[in-house]
């Protein structure tokens, strides 16, 4: 039986950790807000009072954590806090499945080789629905071997798991993943606005548009969110700004321009500039129609002149 120690246990990791407890892994896990940790204490596992208590005597370390300096506190240390990688045997396998800067991937992977720990990172594609079904997709840079000493980890967590390239070139396809996410449900709230303006009926336009080109995963999960007004996360706003702070500067240090990811970016930023942070992406719904003076409030007050 494989060891894991299990740290950052929200949205995504509460569901993912609980997943492997299924597959017959033992799990150790531990979460900053205590709440998390027993939840997967009623779902088999065991808590930890720390990450490094979590990592002790682990095979494989996972990490699912908000961003790339919340990784880096938790395996280099922070203040007086050791860190994890410090804490760990040589060859113990580290995956960290947040979505970070693909540069802090590489200088992590380079600190835990110094320390003979080897260190994959295989950020998630799939929403906290596909955390819960265990068909994530993982998109997995680092070493061949340690890939395919990870695998039967990562296979109980996700339905299509690809060893992408070097370390850090998870991250960089996680970063394509958020430009194309953001990018079409953008889309997908113009045209949800778009469509109500001209008195369609949205739900059945959208039955016939998911049947066509524009068909997409993102308008078969994220359009129906949208028409029930449902804005709880999900993938919270926060979370999609941070990427798209990735996305951007990668592309700079690329020489690539990416105009309508610029675009797209920058409407991200200010819906959470709104105070919209903690709701879930599909929020672009309001801002889009704000822009069109087309909020419930505004067609409400319009309806009764
Ligand atoms: P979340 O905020 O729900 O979970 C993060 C958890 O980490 C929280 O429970 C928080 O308490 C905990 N945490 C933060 N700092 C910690 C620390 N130092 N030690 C221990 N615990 C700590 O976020 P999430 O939605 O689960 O996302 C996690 C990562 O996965 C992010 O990088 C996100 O971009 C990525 N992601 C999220 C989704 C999604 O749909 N939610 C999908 C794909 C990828």
């Amino acid at each position: 039986m494989t060891a894991i120690g299990f740290i950052g246990l929200g949205v995504m990791g509460g569901p993912m950790a609980a997943n492997l407890v299924k597959a017959g892994f033992e799990v150790t896990g531990f979460n900053r807000s205590p709440a998390k940790v027993q939840r997967l204490v009623e779902a088999g596992g065991r808590g930890a009072a720390s990450a490094a208590a979590a990592a002790e005597g682990a095979d494989v370390v996972i990490t699912m954590l908000p961003d790339s300096p919340d990784v880096e506190a938790v395996l280099l240390g922070d203040g007086d806090d050791d860190g994890v990688l410090d804490r760990l045997a040589p060859g113990t396998i580290v995956v960290d499945m947040s979505t970070i800067r693909p540069d802090v991937a590489r200088s992590l992977t380079a600190a835990g080789a110094s320390r003979g720990v080897r260190v994959l990172d295989a950020p998630v594609s799939g929403g906290e629905q596909g955390a819960v079904d265990a068909t994530l997709s993982i998109m997995v840079g680092g070493d061949a071997e340690t890939f395919a000493a990870a695998r039967p980890v990562l296979d109980a967590l996700g339905r299509t798991v690809v060893h992408v390239g070097p370390p850090g070139a998870g991250q960089t396809v996680k970063a394509a993943n958020q430009l194309i996410v953001g990018g079409t449900l953008q889309l997908v709230a113009e045209a949800l606005v778009f469509l109500d303006a001209h008195g369609v009926d949205r739900s059945r336009a959208v039955d016939v548009l998911a049947g066509g080109l524009a068909g997409s995963a993102v308008l078969d999960r994220k359009a129906p969110d949208m028409l029930d007004r449902n804005f709880q996360p999900g993938f919270r706003v926060d979370l999609h700004h941070k990427d798209l702070g990735i996305v951007t500067a990668a592309a700079r240090d690329a020489g690539v321009a990416l105009p309508a990811g610029s675009l797209v970016a920058t409407l991200m930023g200010a819906l959470r500039a709104q105070g919209h942070g903690d709701l879930d992406h599909t929020a672009l719904l309001l801002q889009v129609e704000q822009l069109s003076g087309r909020s419930p409030a505004e067609r409400s007050a319009r309806d009764g002149k």
